[in-house]
């Protein structure tokens, strides 16, 4: 980690932008390698998180491990984080002025690492980056071209726990992730 993500680790942990960081046990930077191809948003911590300051650590963490290892990554090999660093009250998804507020650090976070593909997780971080009127079943799956990183949403894992019948859906927008991982290592000068 060098000087830039440290200091950048060092501003989310001292925030106070937002009501959000008033009864939190611990903020929620993100976690794994930050010389990576994908970089994955959520919504924003949950009560496991908060308790460790790790990102997806609970039951749709766990489910998002398996997602990953089903096209051959580790968590090891992404980057994940959350629209919000600091868990809402009551699992609540995060206001719009919330999201507003704490995408500056997101923003910093995607400078650093520069992953060409970025995965949505569900309908705050849709709406959060690509527009307030988008909807995740009817955007999902879709490539968005914007500065340079390729974007795509799918459905949050938590969803997926509570509708198995979308897994199906998002079997197909992750291979469409690993395809276009493949692609990119597939260019001449791509590094490991
Ligand atoms: S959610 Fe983000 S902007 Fe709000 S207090 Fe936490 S770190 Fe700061």
């Amino acid at each position: 980690m060098d000087s830039a993500w440290s200091a950048l680790n060092a501003d989310i942990q001292a925030c106070q932008r937002c009501a959000l960081a008033r009864g939190i046990t611990n903020k929620v930077p993100g976690q794994g390698s930050v010389a990576v191809r994908l970089m994955l948003i959520g919504e924003g911590p949950g009560q496991q998180e908060d308790a460790q300051g790790l990102a997806f650590v609970g039951p749709a963490g766990q489910l998002l491990t398996r997602m990953l290892a089903a096209i051959n990554l580790n968590r090891d090999e992404v980057f994940i984080t959350n629209i919000v660093k600091c868990r809402p009250p009551n699992n609540r998804a995060p206001l719009p002025e919330e999201a507003q507020a704490c995408l500056p650090f997101l923003r910093a976070q995607t400078r650093l690492i520069r992953p060409p593909v970025i995965l949505l997780l569900g309908a705050s971080a849709l709406r959060a980056l690509l527009g307030e009127d988008k909807r995740i079943t009817t955007f999902r799956g879709q490539w968005v071209e914007r500065k340079g990183f390729s974007l795509m949403a799918t459905f949050h894992p938590a969803a997926l726990l509570r509708d198995p019948d979308k897994k199906r859906l998002a079997w197909q927008d992750l291979q469409l992730v690993r395809d276009r991982l493949a692609q990119l290592a597939a260019r001449p000068g791509a590094g490991g």
